[in-house]
């Protein structure tokens, strides 16, 4: 076999292909196939060269001498060695027998057989914006169906099965009924004998562990891991963790994260965090500090310039005190705070300390009347209008809008021709 020393061909592809290191594990190297295999199922939407590929390293890469032979030789080596071509296997059929024909559509060889993917499963998780920006592990109980560890999905004692009479073994039933003169009408509907499944297991024959239901109810803990930074709507998946059936891929369980509302911070424009703060008139005016709460229990110092004057809705922002970013964490976006001015309420000042304060804010901007400009005016008297009533005030006028503007409608059915006519 040396009397011809293969060339030194690339030997690190297989490593690249699964994403190992060249001192990968047994063990690594099952984690790593199987992770990229579901992944990349052609099932589920997968290249299927590239699941060819991921079967191809495998089988190579799993096999202690094949494995010797390319970690020294390379790819071409493997191929002289096997005697031209290699032999490599089908890749479905690696897949599944990595599997062990269990978790992955249990029951019978399906060589060359193309497996129906089963439903994701879709949860909402609700989170509070605290554990967005501190993130957590959660732990959640959820069941679903499992392949009978009995049976192994054949729901039979002697994994016997025979066709159903009902359908014939196809699980559909087709009824004829005549609806008129020469014609019929088809109906296909599900074979009520077997349930969809074409087979028929005899009562003496029926699994006792999952009846012949073939899976059985399991209790199953996840821990989804909420990261830093993550956000409203973002989806955390488990692949391949939802109902299984038999010659069937089991699709996943998806959490789509559900942000509850927060009493205090506001997130908006992706990593930004929006806070209201009242501040009183005469905290607006000479100044003001006080200690926000972050979300991670943190004592924020926020204090106004010397000098400053904060307007009514002003907004002011401190850079990185925002959400994390979720792929970046070093990156933050802005806490950014709007600030309310309360005014004092009517009659808090007396005459007296109205001239002390006027005497101390800027001049007002309006000039004096003189007494003749006062005698060409007419005296009038200012109350109060709610917000309430002016709203009120404007959908009662929309209202009357609509029903004068209905009532031209009206007249436009016979009023134009008189119109013509008279002129
Ligand atoms: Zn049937
Ligand atoms: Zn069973």
């Amino acid at each position: 076999m040396f009397g011809r020393v293969p060339k030194k061909s690339d030997n690190t592809k297989f490593y690249e292909v699964l994403g190992v290191p060249k001192s990968a594990s047994q063990d690594e190297l099952k984690k790593a196939y199987k992770k990229a295999a579901i992944k990349n199922h052609p099932d589920k939407g997968g290249d299927p060269e590239k699941f060819k590929e991921l079967a191809h390293a495998y089988e190579v890469l799993s096999d202690p001498e094949k494995r010797e032979i390319y970690d020294q030789y390379g790819e071409d080596a493997l191929k002289e060695g096997m005697g031209g071509g290699g032999s490599s296997h089908n890749p479905f059929d690696i897949f599944e027998s990595f599997f062990g024909g269990g978790a992955f559509g249990g029951g019978g060889s399906s060589r060359g057989r193309r497996q129906k993917r089963g439903e994701d499963v879709v949860h909402a998780l609700k989170v509070s914006l605290e554990e967005l920006y501190n993130g957590t592990t959660k732990k959640l109980s959820l069941s679903r169906n499992a392949i009978c560890s009995k049976c192994k999905g054949k729901g039979s004692k002697s994994g016997a099965s025979s066709r159903c009479y009902g359908c014939q073994g196809t699980g559909m039933k087709i009824t004829t009924r005549q609806i008129g003169l020469g014609m019929i009408q088809q109906m296909q509907h599900v074979c009520p004998e077997c349930r969809g499944s074409g087979e028929m297991i005899s009562d003496r024959d029926r699994c006792p562990q999952c009846k012949g239901n073939k899976v059985t109810q399991e209790k199953k803990v996840l821990e989804v891991h909420i990261e830093k930074g993550m956000r409203d709507g973002q989806k955390i998946t488990f692949e391949g963790q939802a109902d299984e059936a038999p010659d069937t891929i089991t699709g996943d369980i998806v959490f789509v994260l559900e942000q509850k509302k927060h009493p205090k911070f506001d997130r908006r424009f992706g990593d930004d965090l929006y806070v209201d703060h009242n501040l009183s008139l005469t905290e607006a005016l000479c100044g003001f500090q006080f200690a926000l709460t972050h979300l991670d229990g943190r004592q924020l110092l926020i204090k106004s310039n010397p000098g400053e004057v904060v307007k009514p809705g002003q907004y002011r922002a401190i850079n990185d005190e925002g959400m994390p970013h979720h792929q970046r964490l070093f990156m933050k976006g802005k806490l950014v705070i709007q600030f309310h001015v309360i005014f004092p309420e009517s009659g808090v000042f007396s005459p007296e300390q109205c001239r002390k304060i006027e005497s101390v804010l800027p001049m007002r901007p309006s000039k004096h009347l003189t007494d003749m400009e006062l005698d060409d005016c007419e005296e009038t008297t200012l109350h109060d209008v709610s917000a309430e009533e002016v709203k009120r005030r404007k959908e009662q006028r929309q209202h009357r809008h609509r029903e004068a503007y209905d009532e031209d409608d009206d007249d436009d059915e016979s009023a134009p021709r008189v119109q013509c006519a008279q002129q």
